[in-house]
């Protein structure tokens, strides 16, 4: 089942506040704001003790057309 990210990340170029959604997994998806790649890259437990998914995101800044690379 695929499952949404929210993302809010500022642009490394220009500062612009890029939101949107990233999808993880399989099946239907339909995407929010800005589009995002999403490459999972393994599963942490964080403070609450709960199994999250970790990866790479890259987008593409809408005002600036600069490509941008984020950890979450
Ligand atoms: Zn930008």
């Amino acid at each position: 089942m695929a499952q949404a990210l929210k993302l809010r990340v500022q642009c490394h170029a220009c500062g612009y506040m890029i939101e949107g959604t990233a999808k993880y997994g399989e099946g239907h998806y339909v995407g929010e704001g800005v589009p995002f790649d999403f490459v999972a890259i393994g599963k942490v437990i964080n403070s609450k003790g709960k199994r999250v998914v970790k990866g790479e995101v890259t987008c593409i800044c809408p005002k600036c057309t600069v490509r941008n690379k984020y950890n979450v």
